[in-house]
């Protein structure tokens, strides 16, 4: 490591400052080492090496250079002591969870999540012998009445998707700790610069780097963070004998990205508020819901929780699904994507997209109302975005 990655140095600094292997051509932007593996300088090299008692790299499924600068950048950013860079989301997702939970053990998990994880929690691991039970994770009694002593693993996200809603981190880790459970947080929605679930007291921290970490809506990655040991007892083995690994590639997309991710979500929390802002008395919009306003419905928690709002903002539409599509249909810059953290400023109604998995009832119960949209600002200005949602709101 050439360059410091301690927390003497602010956000911004580790950001860009951390997490650089240089090769001996000394360059200033980080290298992509595209390789699969590795040569070795002689045959008690090699055999050390898988030993374990020499250092060095191995084969790419294992670890890679590129990919190394991208999860010791990320642990810096984070202030965790240790990362794994995987090649989505989802896989991060996944193995977080697989990988510290076994046949017979019981998690439990809040039910506003992001739609992939919530199949992974309610259909995927039932079906090896994991049992879940799906709470309403702004209830503290929902959490705890739902223990039982198999409860191994807790599971949430927040702010939440769609609603941004927002659960109290500190207490449902103690619920999770004093039932003997680690807890895993999705921090996507908050990113890493307004929220610290570790310092919350989280085991687990997950990240879909395919949204802020990127940022300009090219590449799919996905990171678990924690404890060295926490690394080493559950997730390290797993990554390297199934495979889900980053490929090197998308890691120096994703490193490059981290350089501009301060920047970039300051704006787009910027921008979003300012939506918000214009959005909370408009005749048009029957519910409107922004972490960091006074009228969010845990605003304590926000206020306690996270250093800033979030580059999303949820709000109903008059006249349900009808109204929402109107409303989608008629936005010139916005465009309908159910991505988010890009640059482009993107939107998406959960009902028919990311939530039309969950019938009626499942969606009413989280809050997923027929006409509610999820706006993900972008980096145009502010102005124009706001007059492309004026304007489209006037076709409702
Ligand atoms: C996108 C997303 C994921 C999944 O990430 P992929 O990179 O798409 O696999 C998980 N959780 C949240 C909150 C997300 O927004």
């Amino acid at each position: 490591m050439s360059a410091p990655a301690t927390r003497k140095y602010r956000p911004e600094t580790r950001l860009v400052q951390s997490g650089i292997l240089r090769s001996p051509f000394g360059e200033t932007s980080e290298a992509l080492f595209l390789t699969q593996g590795y040569v070795y300088e002689s045959s008690a090299q090699a055999e050390a090496r898988f030993k374990g008692e020499d250092p060095g790299y191995q084969y790419s499924r294992f670890a890679n250079p590129t990919v190394s600068m991208f999860e010791q950048r990320m642990a810096a950013f984070e202030g965790a002591q240790a990362a794994r860079a995987l090649a989505t989301g989802m896989a991060a997702v996944t193995i977080s969870l697989m990988g510290q939970l076994k046949a017979g053990d019981h998690v439990v998990a809040s039910k506003a999540m992001f739609g992939s994880c919530r199949y992974v929690v309610e259909e995927y691991l039932p079906r090896y012998g994991i049992a879940s039970t799906l709470v309403n994770g702004c209830n503290l009694d929902e959490w705890k009445n739902a223990v039982r002593p198999n409860s191994k693993a807790f599971f949430l996200e927040t702010p939440t998707n769609p609603l941004l809603e927002v659960i109290d981190i500190a207490e449902v880790a103690k619920i999770a700790h004093s039932a003997g459970a680690k807890l895993v947080v999705d921090n996507v929605f908050s990113t890493p610069l307004w929220q610290s679930p570790l310092e919350l007291g989280a085991d687990c921290v997950v990240y879909s780097a395919t949204k802020h970490i990127d940022g300009q809506g090219r590449c799919l990655g996905g990171v678990v963070l924690g404890s060295e040991k926490f690394i080493m007892d559950h997730i390290h083995t797993l990554i390297r004998q199934t495979g889900p690994s980053m490929s090197p590639f998308n890691a120096w997309v994703l490193l490059k990205g981290l350089e501009t991710l301060a920047v970039r979500v300051r704006r787009q929390t910027d921008t979003a508020a300012t939506v918000a802002v214009a959005l909370a008395d408009h005749p048009k919009v029957t519910r409107l819901v922004y972490p960091g306003r006074p009228d969010h419905p845990q605003a304590d928690i926000v206020a306690k929780q996270m250093r800033g709002g979030s580059t999303l903002v949820a709000f109903e539409i008059k006249g349900g699904k009808r109204g929402a599509f109107r409303f989608q249909d008629a936005l010139q810059l916005v465009r309908i994507s159910n991505n988010l953290g890009d640059a482009k400023s993107l939107i998406t109604h959960p009902a028919t997209t990311t939530h039309q998995r969950l019938n009626a009832a499942a969606r009413a119960e989280i809050g997923v109302t027929d006409g509610l949209v999820r706006l993900s600002a972008g980096l145009e200005h502010p102005d124009d975005l706001v007059e492309d949602i004026l304007t489209a709101l006037k076709a409702v």
